[in-house]
């Protein structure tokens, strides 16, 4: 299916040329024209799948059918979790838009800066704001944006939005919409907090499901290497010296890990910085602009820290500890192969964690051959009884009694 046959104009199918996108993903193939016959949507879709321009290329396709007034009253709003998937949008609207006839100003609107340019930036209006809920209600407070006039309404990685406590906010901001408004929810799971928040927003949504087939993953090749847990950091090293892998995404389990395991690489000699929650924005910043920009070879992050990262030229993504649910497994492996391009993703197991990859595989019906590469061969055996325990934390959904606890303190081997 091309570009061409979702019903955009030309305008915008010439950027999508420019842009380099030779043909729609199979979330924009879904998505872009039930948005066009003003369907709601409801897609289940991880990052990576392309989803920011299904709903991204339909939304400037309205606006450009439109007369835009000035001052200009907010027409799309998108939300979203993180200030990383703000900027993914805001430089696909910006990419997208550039032959319209009218080019529709979007507004950025995010926590955790100060408040005042936002407000500059919205006087004189918008017609698309991208925001962090948060923000935008203070927005709303000080009279420096109004609601009224939004007539298609986004959730980007919705999911996300209820987990970083958004619940409240986005009832707020709900309250304050016409009812007669086209809503479009993308989330990475249909978790029956998500359909809770579907039922409440959509109506008669039409149920997109992309995500977590084994075919989303070809261009990223995965690897599974055991390994015993102490060893991990040097099998790293012994990667990053044999691979020409530009930027590396190291996956912890922990903020104490990502410190600890940057510390270990830079004693090294490798330039790896950490990146986690309990940093203030503007060090996450600074460590996001570093790694794009190349001068930090290796970002050691939490799951947490790295949602919504969006780099392209990702090569290489590694799972130092495994993820703990086989969702996360995709978001961390979909960082890398992004824009067409092969990407590696290397999960490290070592023998207390084999029966949890086991499981994530099963999930996904994707079955990796366990490699050992020469000189790191593990030799210890799994601890015995406790063999699914990860070091922090456990599978999902089973929770570690007394005595597991005691074992896993007892056994800790991540030491190295
Ligand atoms: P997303 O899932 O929206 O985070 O997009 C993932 C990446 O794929 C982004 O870097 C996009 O620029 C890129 N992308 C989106 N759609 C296409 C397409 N049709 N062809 C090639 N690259 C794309």
């Amino acid at each position: 299916m091309s570009f061409q046959s979702l019903g955009l104009s030309e305008p915008l199918l010439r950027a999508v040329v420019e842009r380099g996108y030779q043909d729609p993903t199979a979330v924009q193939q879904a998505v872009i024209p039930e948005v066009l016959r003003h369907r709601d949507v409801w897609a289940r879709a991880s990052t990576g799948s392309g989803k920011t321009a299904a709903f991204v290329l339909p939304i400037l396709e309205a606006l450009s059918r439109r007369e835009l007034v000035v001052p200009r009253r907010v027409q799309a709003l998108i939300l979203v979790p993180t200030r990383e998937l703000a900027k993914q949008t805001t430089d696909e609207i910006a990419g997208f838009r550039r032959h319209l006839r009218q080019r529709p100003k979007t507004v950025v609107v995010l926590g955790g800066v100060s408040i005042n340019p936002q407000m500059m930036e919205l006087r004189g209006g918008a017609d698309i704001v991208v925001a962090t809920p948060g923000r935008l209600l203070d927005l709303v407070a000080n009279n420096a944006l109004s609601l009224g006039a939004v007539s298609q309404l986004v959730l980007d990685e919705a999911d996300r939005l209820l987990d970083t406590g958004f619940a409240d906010e986005l009832g707020r901001i709900v309250a304050l919409l016409p009812a007669a408004r086209q809503t479009l929810l993308f989330s990475a799971t249909f978790s029956p907090a998500v359909s809770r928040l579907a039922e409440q927003l959509l109506r008669e949504p039409v149920r997109i499901d992309v995500t977590e087939t084994p075919t989303e993953v070809p261009a990223i090749q995965q690897r599974a290497i055991e390994v015993d847990a102490p060893r991990r950091t040097q099998l790293l090293r012994h990667l990053l010296e044999h691979h020409d892998w530009e930027r590396v995404l190291v996956f912890v389990a922990t903020t104490h890990a990502t410190e600890h395991v940057s510390a270990k690489l830079q004693s090294a000699g490798i330039n790896a910085i950490a990146l986690h929650g309990k940093l203030s924005q503007g060090a996450r910043t600074r460590a996001l602009d570093l790694f794009r920009s190349s001068s930090v070879h290796v970002l050691v992050a939490t799951d947490l820290a790295s949602r919504g990262l969006d780099i392209t030229g990702l090569p290489a993504v590694v799972n130092y500890d495994l993820p703990r649910s086989p969702n996360d497994y995709v978001h961390r492996i979909g960082r890398t192969g992004r824009a067409g391009e092969s990407g590696v993703a290397i999960s490290f197991i070592t023998p207390d964690m084999k029966a949890h990859f086991a499981l994530i595989e099963k999930r996904h019906q994707h079955f990796l051959v366990r490699e050992r590469i020469a000189g790191f061969e593990p030799t210890q055996a799994a601890t015995p009884v406790q063999a699914t325990v990860q070091a922090t934390g456990g599978i999902k959904g089973r929770r570690k009694s007394k005595k597991d606890k005691l074992r896993e303190a007892a056994g800790r081997d991540d030491k190295d």
